[in-house]
């Protein structure tokens, strides 16, 4: 059995929040990064060092243990400093319990609600699924600021833009317009949205991201903000390729995947 902060969860948080830094998607102290961890792996400790409230605990996350990160920390930070930057919390009804980190008078990210509520969509979709985290990727902020906001069109834009996006994200992804952040009403907007979608775009702000793991959740957010930048490289000229509607219908052919009845159509 492990002691929590000797785990490589901490290790993967910490190169996963170096890396959304370093692309320049979390800038100052953006992007929040929680994962669902794996009691059984762990010496869980006993002493509660300090308590949070919760204005909503999802019943089925009721006793289980979360990494997460702190708020207002920097993301370039947290490798340097862990026990500060990052917490390992046990969800109670109406609280957190501090179980290791938040040293030094830190506290869990202020989007940790949407996180919490994030993570029980997901486990009902998907029992393997652990991670939620949001940031900040460039190209797919400026292309919720040109775009039609229609999940179908936006799917659709990206998909034609870059092939592997039809591959990785055969469900495409949820788009909510602007709301404010940080408030119940964009968690639980984005939670439903989560019941069918890994990625959740937040309008002129940022990305919402589930997987199994970091490496899952982050690689589908590399894929659509690929797509994104390329799509807003050639959206301006008169003369662009993209993948057609048929071409797509063919790749979803040959990949083996199911697509919504409608989205491949011309
Ligand atoms: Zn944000």
């Amino acid at each position: 059995m492990l002691n929590i902060q000797d785990s490589h969860y901490i290790t993967e948080l910490c190169k996963g929040a170096e890396l959304m830094s370093r692309y320049g998607w979390s800038e100052r102290n953006a992007g929040n990064i929680s994962v669902l961890l794996p009691e059984a792996e762990f010496e869980t400790p006993r002493e509660i060092l300090r308590k949070f409230q919760l204005p909503f605990s999802p019943p089925e996350l009721l006793g289980r243990v979360i990494l997460v990160t702190g708020t207002g920390k920097y993301f370039r930070n947290i490798a340097q400093n862990p026990a500060e930057n990052l917490g390992v919390l046990r969800v109670g009804k109406g609280e957190l319990e501090l179980l290791w980190g938040h040293e030094n008078g830190g506290a869990p990210t202020s989007e940790i609600s949407s996180h919490l509520r994030s993570h029980a969509a997901r486990l009902r979709a998907d029992p393997l699924h652990s991670v939620v985290c949001h940031t900040h990727p460039t190209a797919l902020i400026a292309m919720s600021a040109v775009h039609d906001l229609s999940e179908r069109e936006f799917s659709r834009t990206l998909w034609s833009s870059a092939g592997e996006c039809l591959m990785f994200l055969p469900e495409g992804l949820g788009v909510l317009p602007w709301l404010p952040c940080g408030c119940d009403e964009i968690g639980l907007a984005t939670a439903e949205k989560m019941k069918n979608y890994r990625l959740v775009i937040w309008a002129n702000h940022g990305i919402f991201a589930a997987g199994k793991s970091l490496d899952d959740a982050l690689g589908l957010i590399e894929i659509a903000e690929k797509a994104a930048d390329i799509y807003l490289k050639i959206a301006n000229f008169p003369d662009k390729r993209l993948i057609t509607a048929a071409q797509l219908r063919q790749l979803a052919e040959t990949c083996k995947i199911t697509v919504k009845e409608g989205w491949l159509n011309d």
